[in-house]
């Protein structure tokens, strides 16, 4: 089906929205991005993004600019959290891993989108969507209305599109908390993400920006609630004493902790249903609006980034939106449930304790000198992957 001139509305303008964007303005679609904030802004946080992700920037003309801001990443290594020895290396150099900021990444994508033609539109927070009547529709906070022939629903965790779809779902809350940070860093240091893991505990580590800066996300299990978001703020040195017991390197960074925001991690399941075909229109979801996950696997906005791609091919390569959606619909949902459940079991994996521990580590341990690789390969499905090559 051509996409050219077609008229398509985008709701959310993060890593899901500006990218599916671009990857239909380059097919020819007339596009509009509708987005809640007064600017395109990102909170001060790094991303890993895998080669899996990295694949769509390339297909989208973007690698060049992702290049240019991200770091190419060398290893994993996944390091015991009390006593810093590194418990297992994953060698990635030249896989095509990168370390960026969020907000370098937003940037490079919304640049795309709008050298591809794409129409952003800022203050346009959207109360509800109406896929009842023959064209999806919507309401803003202001109560000004709007519609379209195709809706794309790029909103996020709480996405209106996906309540439209799918009703209400209630996630619930993981008992885990995610502190994230930025410290200022030496240039020079390997560009190693580590993952420093304890009973109940781990932090994750990495250099972004040249060198510069490096992140850090620290995650507890603790039994109150908190709030899911990335506005919250808390008090440095309650990060700084959950993770006392950790090893003098860990301890190094967080004493230079000025600002930390808290996450609470919830479980959302991925949704049943993404489209919905009208008499004369259709709604779509993708991203964390579909399928959210928890970060332990580092795998939302790569999701998002293939949604994106696939979304535009099925559509540009089916015979009808109907057929396009059902076809996108096919090919992401048993992909995402796969890497959202890996996702969950990394957070137990993680975060053993006693005996539990000792063996896994030990596992580990031995995996990296009788199989050097095998860790690394056993992912070959999730990172491996070219959503672009047809
Ligand atoms: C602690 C943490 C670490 C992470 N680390 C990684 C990582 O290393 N690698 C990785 O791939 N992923 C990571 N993720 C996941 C990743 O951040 C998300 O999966 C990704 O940002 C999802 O992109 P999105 O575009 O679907 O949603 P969002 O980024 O949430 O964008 C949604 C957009 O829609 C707008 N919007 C929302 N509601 C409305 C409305 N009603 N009206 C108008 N506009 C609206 C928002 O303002 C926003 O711009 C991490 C997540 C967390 C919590």
């Amino acid at each position: 089906m051509s996409l050219i001139g077609q008229n398509v509305t985008v709701l959310g303008a993060g890593v899901a929205g500006l990218a599916v964007a671009r990857a239909l303005a380059l097919r020819g679609a007339q596009v509009t991005v509708l987005e809640q904030a007064d600017a395109v802004r990102e909170v001060g946080a790094g991303l890993q993004i895998s080669p899996n992700g990295a694949a769509v920037l390339r297909a989208l003309g973007l690698e060049e600019a992702l290049v240019a801001v991200a770091t190419r990443a060398q290893a994993v290594e996944l390091r015991d959290g009390l006593s810093g020895d590194v418990v297992t290396r994953l060698d990635v150099a030249g896989a095509g891993y990168h370390f960026a900021h969020r907000a370098d990444l937003i940037a490079l994508l919304l640049d795309g989108a709008r050298e591809a033609g794409v129409d952003l539109r800022l203050l346009q927070k959207i109360d509800s969507v109406d896929l009842s009547g023959a064209r999806p529709a919507w309401r803003n906070v202001q109560g000004g209305t709007g519609e379209t022939g195709l809706l794309i629903g790029a909103d996020g965790l709480h996405s209106k599109v996906r309540l439209a779809l799918t009703g209400k779902v209630a996630p619930f809350f993981t008992h885990q908390v995610a502190w994230r940070a930025m410290i200022p860093e030496s240039p020079g240091v390997p560009n190693v993400a580590e993952v420093h893991m304890a009973a109940g505990q781990h932090l994750v580590s990495y250099p972004l920006r040249g060198g510069t800066m490096r992140n850090i996300v620290a995650v507890e299990e603790r039994r109150s609630w908190v709030e899911e978001g990335w506005t919250l703020r808390d008090d440095t040195m309650d990060m700084k004493l959950a993770f006392a017991g950790f090893s003098p390197r860990v301890r190094a960074w967080l004493d230079q902790v000025e600002d930390v925001w808290l996450w609470g991690l919830f479980r959302h399941p991925v949704a049943r249903d993404w489209f919905r075909v009208q008499d004369q229109g259709a709604a779509v979801i993708l991203g964390d609006a579909a399928h959210p996950t928890l970060p332990f696997l580092a795998q939302g906005a790569c999701m998002a980034l293939e949604d994106a791609w696939v979304l535009a091919d099925c559509l540009a390569s089916h015979d009808s939106v109907a057929a396009g959606l059902a076809a996108y619909q096919a090919t992401r949902l048993p992909r995402c449930s796969r890497i959202v459940a890996a996702a969950n079991t990394n957070a137990r994996l993680y975060h053993l304790s006693g005996v539990a521990r000792g063996v896994a580590h030990l596992g580990l341990r031995m995996g990296s000198v009788v199989a050097p690789g095998a860790a690394i390969k056993r992912f070959d499905w999730l990172y491996k992957h070219d959503v672009t090559a047809g």
